[in-house]
C-alpha cells in the first residue's frame, strides 16, 4: 500500500503535543508492518508537513527540491507560491516532503492566532496535492490529521477532482483532538477557492455560522478514526462532541478508536538518551537514582518515603489542573513532592509559579516546554497526575506506566482505555483513576495512592505491572492497515 501521512507536526522536527509524537512514530510502524508479515507487497509511507521556521534543515539533512521551483497558488486574492523540501525520518528511510512557504509558516510558533490562520492551512492542505502531482505519486491512502488536513479530502472531491492520478487515491481522518476544529469565518470558503453553495443553506462546510475544516473532514473522508476506543464513543455525545456530535453520528458507521501507541525507541527506561541511569523491570533499582537526580535538578530534598508527583502538561481547560486548585493547600499537607512541567494559560502558569515560591521546598515548576525535562520528569516521579476533563488518548500516562511511574488519572478516553484502578481492579490494577469531575475526588485518589505507596511490596507490583504493558505501535499499525483497506473498498465503491 501507498501511505501519505499529511499533518501539521511530526516529531522530531517540530512538536506540539501527542499528534507530533504521533506522526514521527506510526508511519515507521506502517511502513514496518508488511515486512513483518514477510509480506512481498512492501508498504510505501511517507509524509508531508509545513517547513516551519524552527525545523532544523541543517540537522536532519533537508534539501530543496529545486527541479520543482516555485510552485504558484491563489489563496483567495493572494498570490502565493511555496517549494518542496526533502528529508528522512531520523532513523528510517521514510521520505517526508516539506512546505516551505515562508510568508505563512516563518512564525514563532506553529499555531497562531493571526487573522491568516486559514489561509495558511489552506496553502498547506492545497500543497500536499500539488507535491503529490509533482512527485507523480498516487498515494492509496492519504492518512489525514486534525483540522490543519480536513479539506484535503474536500480538495480531492472538488477542485483537484479533474486529475485522474488521485483517482483511486482514498482519504482517511484521525481526529486527535475534537477541541480544535479550524472554525473560520465565511471569507475563508472564497480563500480555499470552494463554493458558497456547500456553505450555505446548512451545506456540508458549515458549522454553527462558520466554516469548519475539521466538520469537512468528518464528512468528506472515507474513513474516519479517532486515537482511542471510548474516546471514539464519547465525541458522539453532546458532553464530549464539542458541537460535532451530530456530524460524527452521521458518520458512526465508519467512525474508528484506534489506541495510540508509543515510540519505544524513544520513550524506553531501558534505552532513553534523555535519563541519567537507565533500568528495567529486572533491574528497577536505577529508578530510585533517577529520582535522586530529578529531585536535585528540581532542588528539592530527597527522601525515598516521600513520593513525587509529577505533571507534563499543556495548561489548556481540557487538562483539568485546575482541579488541583481548591485542594491544593491540603494536598500539599500531605507527605509529597510536586514537579511540574507545562505552559500554556497564563492562570494556571501563575498559579504553579506561585507554588513553588510559596512551597520552595516541596514544589518546583518548570514553566516553557523542555523534551529533556520531560523524560527526566517520567523516570524519577513515582507517580503521574493527569487528571484530564477530557483525553482523546494520552500518551504521558502510557510513558509513566512503562517507566514504572504510577498514573492518577480521571478516568476518561484513552486514560479510561489505558489506566486501571487498582482499588477496582485489584492484582490487574496499574495506576489509579477517578470518575467525578471535582477536587475531592482528585484529592481522594492521591491519597489512596500514597496509601498505597508506603506499602513497598503492593506499590513495586504495581509499578512492574505498568512497565510490562505493551503500548509499542504493532497492534495498532495492524488495525490501521485493516482500515486502510475498507478506505479503499469505500473509495471504490466497494464497501
Ligand atoms: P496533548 O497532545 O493533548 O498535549 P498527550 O499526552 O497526547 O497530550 O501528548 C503530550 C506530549 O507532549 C507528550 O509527549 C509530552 O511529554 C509532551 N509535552 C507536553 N508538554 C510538554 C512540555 N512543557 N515540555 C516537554 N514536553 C511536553
Amino acid at each position: 500500500m501507498k501511505i501519505c501521512f499529511a499533518a501539521s507536526e511530526c516529531y522530531p522536527f517540530v512538536k506540539t503535543g501527542g499528534l507530533g509524537d504521533v506522526i514521527g512514530s506510526l508511519p515507521k510502524s506502517i511502513s514496518e508492518e508488511n515486512n513483518r508479515k514477510k509480506s512481498r507487497e512492501k508498504n510505501d509511507v511517507r509524509i508531508i508537513i509545513p517547513l516551519y521556521k524552527g525545523i532544523k534543515t541543517l540537522e536532519y539533512d533537508i534539501k530543496c527540491l529545486d527541479e520543482f521551483g516555485d510552485i504558484a497558488l491563489k489563496i483567495g486574492d493572494k498570490d502565493v507560491s511555496f517549494r518542496i523540501w526533502n528529508g528522512k525520518l531520523p532513523g528510517t528511510k521514510i521520505e517526508v516532503y516539506f512546505i516551505d512557504c515562508p510568508v505563512y509558516f516563518h512564525r514563532e510558533m506553529p499555531y497562531t492566532n493571526d487573522p491568516d490562520e486559514d489561509e495558511r492551512f489552506i496553502l498547506f492542505q492545497m500543497a500536499v496535492i500539488e507535491t503529490l502531482q509533482r512527485l507523480k505519486w498516487a498515494p492509496d491512502v492519504i492518512h489525514c490529521n486534525d483540522w490543519q488536513t480536513g479539506l484535503i479530502p474536500v480538495f480531492l472531491k472538488t477542485t483537484y477532482k479533474w486529475d485522474k492520478l488521485f483517482e483511486n487515491t482514498s482519504v482517511f481522518l484521525s481526529i486527535h483532538n475534537i477541541g480544535y476544529q479550524g472554525r473560520f469565518s465565511e471569507r475563508s470558503v472564497y480563500n480555499a477557492g470552494l463554493s458558497y453553495n456547500d456553505y450555505y443553506n446548512g451545506g456540508p462546510y458549515e458549522l454553527d455560522g462558520a466554516f469548519c475544516f475539521l466538520k469537512c473532514g468528518i464528512l468528506y473522508s472515507e474513513i474516519v478514526s479517532t486515537v482511542s476506543p471510548t474516546y471514539s464513543r464519547e465525541i458522539q455525545t453532546s458532553e464530549f462532541g464539542a458541537g460535532l456530535e451530530n456530524v460524527l453520528q452521521v458518520r458512526k458507521d465508519d467512525l474508528y478508536g484506534v489506541l495510540n501507541g508509543i515510540d519505544t525507541n524513544i520513550w524506553n527506561p531501558k534505552k532513553d538518551k534523555y535519563i541519567p541511569y537507565h533500568y528495567s523491570r529486572k533491574e528497577i533499582e536505577n529508578k530510585l537514582k533517577c529520582k535522586k537526580e530529578l529531585l536535585k535538578e528540581a532542588e528539592l530534598e530527597f527522601d525515598e518515603e516521600v513520593p513525587v508527583i509529577g505533571i507534563i502538561s499543556r495548561f489548556a481547560a481540557q487538562k483539568g489542573l485546575e482541579l488541583l486548585v481548591p485542594v491544593i493547600n491540603d494536598l500539599l499537607n500531605l507527605p509529597l513532592k510536586l514537579i511540574v512541567l507545562g505552559s500554556g494559560e497564563e492562570r494556571m502558569e501563575d498559579f504553579f509559579e506561585k507554588l513553588t515560591f510559596s512551597f520552595p521546598h516541596k514544589v518546583n515548576a518548570y514553566i516553557g516546554y523542555n523534551n529533556r525535562l520531560a523524560h527526566y520528569i517520567t523516570a524519577g516521579s513515582d507517580i503521574f497526575l493527569m487528571p484530564s476533563v477530557y483525553e482523546p488518548c494520552g500518551l504521558n500516562q502510557m510513558y509513566s506506566l512503562n517507566y514504572g511511574t504510577v498514573p492518577v488519572v480521571r478516568k476518561t478516553g484513552g486514560l479510561a482505555d489505558t489506566v486501571r484502578d487498582f482499588h477496582e481492579y485489584g492484582k490487574a490494577g496499574n495506576g489509579f483513576s477517578f470518575d467525578a469531575q471535582s477536587p475531592y475526588a482528585l484529592y481522594d485518589t492521591v491519597v489512596r495512592a500514597l496509601d498505597t505507596y508506603s506499602d513497598k511490596k503492593t506499590w513495586r507490583e504495581i509499578m512492574l505491572r505498568g512497565m510490562k504493558e505493551d503500548f509499542s505501535w504493532k497492534h495498532s499499525a495492524k488495525e490501521y492497515t485493516v482500515l486502510y483497506k475498507k478506505a479503499i473498498e469505500k473509495k471504490k465503491g466497494l464497501a
